[in-house]
């Protein structure tokens, strides 16, 4: 039966990050043939309607108010509750990000729905179609499908892949009048800790460093490796903790669950926590010393040596291949 889908777009500094189109494709797929519509909450969203469109939505919606400028979950929560009430969807898609983690579930609670998190991949369509996740930090997948009442998932970033950009689409683009008050939280200064750049959980390569790097600096010839890639910078909990970089830039079971297309960790040994964030990587490339590390157990490509060896090599051949 053919539904009607509400995805919402999320944005980051002005920006629709590319989940946001990784979930439209989502929609469509869940909607069978029926309408995807485009939800962008903030508080001047509405020339991002346009890309939505593009990228697949049919029609988008949004709620443009000054207190949905920076997200708290209690505004996010009133605006997209004001476009369900308008729109009565059968099917909710949102990314498994940071935001999409703490609203689904108000939303799901709010609006009675069963929420099938962190999807990664759909198999088939229509009401048959499973939704693929992982348990047990990654070591198995779950088949789940949906049985009755709204559909809610959330899809894990760089799993599903964005229809292409078809500049050629045009759709409504309207809006909902929401008196967003009574927030518990107020935002008063975001200050970014990370680095600049690419996203890591969004990031297309990853390159991960360990207490292998030794140092801050340690670090440099691996962001110089992903800046070539044009990847992000990531690490072990172990190079965390040492002081060599910053936390939100770690990877594991309390740190970033990523799914890039190439991984490459340095210096790291493959501990069980480290693994449960990077062994769904499609191509894993392992670096250490020790031949024995358990990293290589997972790694798709290892190589036996030292990272400050290594890395310089691959930064050679990867600017070769540029010119
Ligand atoms: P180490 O285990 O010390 O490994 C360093 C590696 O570098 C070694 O294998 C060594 O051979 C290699 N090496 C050294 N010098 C070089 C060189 N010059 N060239 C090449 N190789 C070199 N960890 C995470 O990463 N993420 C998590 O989310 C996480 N969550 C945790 C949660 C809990 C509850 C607990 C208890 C632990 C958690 N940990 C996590 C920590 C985890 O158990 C490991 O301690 C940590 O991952 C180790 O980091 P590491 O691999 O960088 O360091």
């Amino acid at each position: 039966m053919s539904k009607k889908v509400l995805v919402l777009g999320e944005t980051r500094d002005g920006v629709l990050r590319n989940v946001s189109f990784e979930a439209i494709a989502a929609a469509k797929k869940v909607s069978a043939g029926g309408e995807v519509v485009g939800v962008l909450l903030g508080d001047s969203v509405q020339s991002l309607g346009a890309e939505m469109i593009q990228y697949g939505a049919d029609r988008v919606v949004t709620v443009e108010h000054e207190k949905l400028k920076q997200y708290t979950s209690d505004g996010y929560s009133q605006g997209f509750m004001a476009v369900c009430e308008q729109e009565n969807p059968e099917a909710i898609v949102f990314g498994h990000t940071a935001l999409g983690k703490d609203l689904s579930p108000k939303i799901a609670s709010k609006l009675a729905a069963g929420l099938i998190s962190d999807v990664t991949e759909i198999e088939g369509e229509d009401d048959d179609a499973l939704f693929i996740r992982p348990i047990y930090s990654g070591k198995a997948f779950e088949k789940v499908k949906h049985k009755e009442g709204l559909l809610f998932i959330t899809v894990r970033p760089n799993n599903i892949a964005a229809l292409e950009k078809d500049e050629s689409r045009s759709g409504d683009v309207t809006s909902v009048d929401v008196d967003v008050k009574d927030l518990r939280t107020i935002i008063s200064e975001v200050v970014r800790k990370a680095t600049e750049g690419v996203d890591m959980s969004e990031a297309k390569v990853v390159v991960a460093g360990g207490r292998g790097v030794r140092s801050a600096d340690g670090f440099k010839p691996l962001q110089e490796l992903a800046d070539l890639l044009g990847g992000a910078i990531g690490a072990s909990r172990g190079a965390c903790d040492a002081d060599y970089c910053d936390y939100s830039l770690q990877i594991g079971q309390t740190g970033k669950v990523i799914t890039p297309d190439l991984y490459i960790g340095a210096g790291i040994s493959g501990a069980i926590q480290h693994m449960a964030g990077m062994s769904n990587s499609k191509v894993i490339v392992a670096i250490n010393k020790d031949p024995e590390a358990e990293i290589f157990k997972v790694a798709d490509y290892g190589i036996v040596g030292d990272l400050f060896e290594v890395i310089p090599m691959m930064i050679e051949e990867v600017k070769k291949l540029k010119v």
